[in-house]
């Protein structure tokens, strides 16, 4: 029997103009996954995307996976594809539903009829299927309240389509179509789940994980690799850069008051990653930060932060969440089991006993005068190695 996968688009069909393009992006990223997975046809006529088989040994399970991941589809359902003809139908929906059918207790029949060229209406097609697949599985009752199996019958341009109980997809918008931003990476729980929430609305990833090595080990960067794998199958293709901030953070330990180290860090931070944004056409820095998790996370934390940021906007898209929440997504997105592995973080022997929560600009400013702001930067900025993926 010809199986598909039949994909629903959602944000994109309402881009009025653009739509074309948001489409166009959204399968295109669908076909880069599958590259590695055999050959597939990935077209779509009015709000569905079909995503079609083309040979024998095309691994369906993992591309429905995949497909799963991709932003811009919000339902995904495989399908068995038919002549639209009443006896094949039938036929079809017993035999394809089989496995869910035998497993469940109730179902119903919910059919759609785009091609009004079918000789049978809408009720009447669900009423000759539920009545082919009561007498095939004599232990079902229908249930149209509350079915444990939605069996959808649709009949469209192409041929009619069987399926069970569509999937949630990944929602959002297709990558590649809100521009380039460049995350802030670190090993922890909080910066990869603000990555995807990011790629989620359509924003094309760039990532940067800050090293102060031997302060930091090689474990704690192939943590930061391993996370940034992780968000691939959402993200497409990351270009992941590494910078030291090792020659910083001993200028800071020598110079400066202990208070102020992880703020002034922080501020270095935004600088190498303001230039590393320019470099690789990134409009927006993108953090894990949520106001008060930490206390360089309060408001006026985050304002001296920003102050380095070179006037790009920096995105904080858990900047309301509690940890609790982001955990949530952490796990969902596959993250959190390596976010939790013990690791050096870049600033823990460097971390203030007492730091500044309520900071103002001025006086960071002023213990930045005891440090060579522009060549540590610039020293830093000579450390710039991509790692590959
Ligand atoms: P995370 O769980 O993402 O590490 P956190 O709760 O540990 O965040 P901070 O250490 O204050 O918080 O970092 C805040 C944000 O700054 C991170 O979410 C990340 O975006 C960025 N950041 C911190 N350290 C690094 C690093 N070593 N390399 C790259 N980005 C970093
Ligand atoms: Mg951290």
């Amino acid at each position: 029997m010809k199986e598909l996968i039949i994909l629903k688009m959602g944000e994109v069909v309402l881009k009025g103009l653009n739509r074309d393009n948001f489409e166009n992006t959204l399968l295109k990223n669908a076909r880069r996954r599958l590259e590695d997975l055999g050959e597939f046809k990935v077209y779509r006529s009015q709000s569905t995307a079909y995503c079609e088989p083309l040979s024998d040994d095309c691994d369906m399970d993992e591309a429905f996976a995949r497909l799963c991941k991709v932003f811009g589809f919000v339902a995904l359902a495989r399908c068995a594809v038919v002549e639209k003809d009443m006896a094949k139908i039938l036929e079809a929906a017993g035999d394809y539903l089989a496995p869910q059918l035998g497993a469940a207790r109730t179902f119903k029949v919910n059919a759609k009829r785009s091609d009004k060229g079918f000789p049978k209406k809408s009720p009447e097609i669900c009423a000759d299927v539920g009545e082919y697949l009561l007498e095939k599985f004599p232990h079902l009752k229908v249930d149209v309240i509350e079915p444990q199996v939605t069996v959808t019958v649709e009949i469209r341009d192409f041929g009619a389509y069987i399926h069970a109980d569509a999937v949630k997809g990944a929602g959002g918008l297709p990558v590649g179509t809100s521009k380039k931003a460049l995350l802030l990476l670190s090993g922890g729980i909080d910066s990869p789940v603000a990555g995807h929430m990011t790629a989620k609305r359509g924003v094309f990833l760039s990532a940067v994980y800050f090293e102060t090595p031997p302060y930091t080990g090689a474990a704690a960067k192939e943590k930061v690799v391993s996370l940034a794998k992780t968000l691939k199958p959402w993200c497409g293709a990351i270009n992941l850069f590494t910078i030291s901030l090792t020659k910083v953070q001993e200028a800071l330990y020598a110079n400066c008051r202990e208070e102020y180290f992880t703020l002034l860090l922080r501020r270095f931070m935004m600088r190498c990653a303001a230039e590393l944004a320019k470099r690789e056409d990134c409009l927006a820095l993108v953090t894990g930060e949520s106001v008060g998790q930490v206390a360089s996370q309060t408001i006026p934390a985050l304002a001296v932060t920003n102050d380095a940021a070179g006037g790009l906007p920096v995105l904080r898209p858990l900047i309301g969440l509690d940890k609790e929440e982001i955990i949530v997504r952490s796990r969902q997105i596959g993250a959190f089991d390596i976010s939790i592995l013990p690791y050096e973080d870049c600033c823990a022997m460097f971390t203030p006993k007492h730091p500044k929560t309520n900071p103002s600009l001025a006086d960071v400013l002023e213990e930045e005068t005891k440090i060579d702001v522009a060549a540590l930067t610039q020293e830093a900025m000579a450390t710039l190695e991509k790692i590959p993926l």
